[in-house]
């Protein structure tokens, strides 16, 4: 049965960075919620601290104010329950093949034989389409291949959440609607709890099913909007995310 309770909970959260000279906020007070299964996604302008929230998640960061709850257990560490997903294509071990690169965490992290974490590598090279591939090296790989087995390898540690940030962004266009569409069969199959980083609108509404909308820098919640699947209402939403996106509407003034 699904839980009703949050998987991941993200409260009042300001992350800041010091520098020698400054200290950068990059989010303000930023709350959210991702339920079990939630394609849910951070949507923002660059630099609006979308990456930094993944970190955050990720356990890479700590909170200057607020926190951060994965099944009820405040963050404070990486752990094999959050998976991370990047945009750059050197993120795999140059010299293990397809198949070594998945099986590596598994191995290293689960206390599985090399022999199970192998079966359960293939298993996931398979899902993602790249089973005659499984002893090549990356180097032999295209772009989209390679983040493909990024994607395997972050699905085959079975996470609570999956961390991905701007995976397709570094892809030529059609390859990266293939690989959306790849994503969003990989999800009918598994149900997998994503958390995805775009500054895409169109890319945020095919995607996910529910968009929180940050401000540009220091990044503060906007909105919180349900996505769809309907062609003339993704129109239409997509125009409404632009008009909150690009509006420059007067801050708030509070009255004498
Ligand atoms: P996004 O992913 O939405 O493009 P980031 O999370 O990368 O935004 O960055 C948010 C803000 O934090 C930006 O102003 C950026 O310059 C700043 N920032 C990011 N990483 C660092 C860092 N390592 N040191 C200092 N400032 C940083
Ligand atoms: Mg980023």
């Amino acid at each position: 049965m699904q839980s009703r309770q949050p998987l991941l909970t993200v409260q009042g959260v300001t992350l800041q960075y010091k520098t020698p000279h400054h200290l950068i906020t990059a989010t303000y007070r930023v709350s959210f919620d991702v339920m079990q299964g939630d394609r849910f996604i951070l949507l923002g302008p660059s630099g609006c601290g979308k990456s930094t929230l993944q970190k955050a998640v990720g356990g890479y960061m700590t909170p200057t104010e607020g926190e951060m709850r994965l099944k009820g257990r405040k963050i404070t560490q990486p752990g094999p329950d959050r998976m991370m997903v990047f945009q750059e294509f050197d993120q795999l071990l140059p010299w293990k093949t397809v198949k070594q690169n998945v099986a590596f965490a598994l191995h290293a992290s689960k206390r599985m034989s090399r022999r199970e974490a192998e079966e359960k590598a293939m298993e996931y090279v398979s899902k993602v389409g790249l089973a005659s591939f499984a002893d090549s090296h990356p180097h032999m790989l295209s772009g989209g291949m390679k983040q493909r087995v990024a994607i395997a390898r972050g699905m085959a540690m079975e996470p609570d959440i999956l961390l991905m940030d701007e995976p397709f962004a570094a892809l030529d266009a059609l390859t990266r609607r293939k690989m959306q569409d790849e994503l969003l069969k990989l999800w009918d199959e598994t149900k997998f709890t994503v958390l995805f980083v775009t500054h895409s609108i169109a890319e945020a509404i095919k995607i996910g099913n529910r968009i929180l909308l940050l401000s540009p820098h220091p990044g503060r919640v906007k909105a919180e909007l349900n996505s769809t699947t309907d062609a003339q209402q993704a129109i239409e939403l997509e125009q409404h995310i632009h008009q909150m996106l690009f509006s420059h509407e007067p801050e708030e003034v509070e009255h004498a």
